[in-house]
This record gives structure tokens, sequence and C-alpha cells, in this order.
């Protein structure tokens, strides 16, 4: 008998995150999806169940350690089990660091840093009990270059990319946990509204390229995951063409 694969995807309730639920469950994998707007994530499972797949939804805040507890549990109890974390949830804020943005500051690292480590530290004795799993964290270009105004923005993102590498150290022979990092570059979504410098948003305006599209990212996603259990996709770059 074939077990149906579950996935928990954070951020679900709009663009990378929204677009990986799709992608996944319309692959038969049986799709958590959470972030704090209810009504979006109520919408998306009833889109994803109109089109014969399988959702569940959790109102989840990343920053809150019981709540991504909760999750875990709730989806260990409807599902079974718990093959894949797509730590997905972020903030862009960007700012030039003379700005003092330091409220700023603390969301991206409560929700771009803590958040996916308290999203590890929920599926983790899980998939160790399983003896196998495969935690999806978000990074990005950001996370692999800074500019200016990105400092903080990509901390966190160099951060994620260095929690990720470690946990595979400790987790792959082990535990047979694989994991995988997703670093896009500019995708079209709500991600820049978060953004209140005028010197960042006048030069985002300047901007002159085709962004990539959600379901550029979630193909990513979804082609770590079809791999056979042996193969462990460390990481992905995606760029729009166009991007220097
Ligand atoms: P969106 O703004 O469209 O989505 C962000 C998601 O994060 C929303 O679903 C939001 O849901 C969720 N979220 C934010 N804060 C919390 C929180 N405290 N708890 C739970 N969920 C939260 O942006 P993207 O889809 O673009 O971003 C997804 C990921 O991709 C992020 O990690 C981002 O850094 C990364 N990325 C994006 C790029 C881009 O150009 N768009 C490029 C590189 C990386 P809600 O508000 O309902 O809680």
């Amino acid at each position: 008998m074939t077990t149906t694969k579950t996935a928990i995807i954070t951020g679900a309730s709009s663009g990378i995150g929204q677009a990986t639920a799709k992608e996944l469950a319309s692959k038969g994998i049986t799709v958590m999806l959470a972030a704090r707007r209810e009504e979006r994530l109520k919408e998306l499972q009833e889109d994803i169940e109109q089109n014969g797949g399988k959702a569940f939804y959790q109102v989840t805040d990343v920053t809150n350690v019981e709540e991504m507890e909760q999750l875990a549990k709730k989806t260990k109890e409807e599902c079974g089990r718990i093959d894949i974390l797509v730590n997905n949830a972020g903030l862009m804020p960007l700012s030039m660091i003379n700005k003092r943005k330091i409220k700023e500051w603390d969301q991206m690292v409560d929700v771009n840093i803590k958040g996916v480590l308290y999203g590890i530290a929920a599926v983790l004795p899980y998939m160790e009990e399983q003896k196998s799993g495969h935690i999806i964290n978000i990074s990005s270009v950001a996370g692999h270059k800074v500019m200016p105004g990105s400092s903080v923005y990509s901390g966190t993102k160099y951060a994620v990319r260095a929690i990720t590498e470690g946990l595979r150290q400790e987790m792959n022979a082990s535990h047979n946990i694989r994991t995988t990092i997703i670093s896009p570059g500019a995708v079209a979504t709500e991600l820049t509204e978060t953004i209140t410098d005028d010197d960042v948003l006048e030069a985002f305006k300047k901007q002159e390229m085709k962004p990539l599209d959600s379901e550029n990212i979630a193909k990513s996603i979804s082609y770590a995951v079809e791999q056979p259990e042996h193969v462990d996709v460390n990481e992905i770059i995606v760029r729009p063409t166009q991007q220097g």
C-alpha cells in the first residue's frame, strides 16, 4: 500500500507559498496550509479540494513557538505523518541601515530566522521517528549577495542557508532527513509591499526586468520533492533571466 505524502507549507496565504501548495497538491501530496490570514487559507483549501487535491489549514504565526508546535501536532493527527516542511513565510522590508528601522529589523529576524527554526524544531521529532523527512527552507539570491538596503534581509537569508546546511550535516546520514535551500531571485508577489524606505522604493521602480512568477519557484520545490529518497537536492537558485 502506498501512503500519501504530507507537506506543511508556511506563508501559504499568498505568493510562493500559495503556488507551492497548489503545485504539491496537484502531485497528490496532502497539504497543510499555514499563515495568519484565515480567509485566504480557507479560499485556498477550497480551491485545492475543488481541483481534486487534499488540504487542511491551521492559522499560525511562525514567530510563536507554541503555534508552530500545534501546527505539527495537527498535521500528524489529521494526516498520520509529516513528510515535508516548506519554511516559506518571510518579510522583506528593505531599508538603509542609517534609517534605523529597528522594529522592521526585529520583525525580519523573528519571521525569517526564528520562524524557520521554530518550524524545524516542530517537525524534527516526527521526522526522526519516521526516519525520513524533507525540510525545504526558502532563502534568496539576497542570501548569496548583499546590496545597499538589503543588509538585514540578506543577513536573515544568509542565516537560513547556514542553518539548512548545518541541519543537512547533522540529519542527512543519521536520520535520512533531506534538506533543500531554495534561493529565488525577483518574484512578482506581495513581498515588496512591506518596504517603507523611500530610497529603496525609488531604486525598485527603476528596475527593468521581467520577474519570475510564484509558479516558477513552486516547480523548483516540486522538482526537489519528486527525487527518489536517496537523492537530496541541496540548493536551487532561480533568477529571472535579466536579473544581474
Ligand atoms: P508574500 O508576501 O506573497 O508571502 C509572504 C507570506 O509569508 C504570506 O503568506 C504571509 O502570510 C506569510 N507570513 C508573513 N509573516 C508571517 C508570520 N508571522 N506568520 C506566518 N506567516 C507569515 O511573499 P513571497 O511569496 O514572495 O515570499 C515567500 C518567501 O520567498 C519569503 O521567505 C521571501 O523572503 C522569499 N523570497 C521572495 C522573493 C521575491 O522576490 N518575492 C525573492 C527571494 C526570496 P500572512 O500575512 O497571512 O501571515
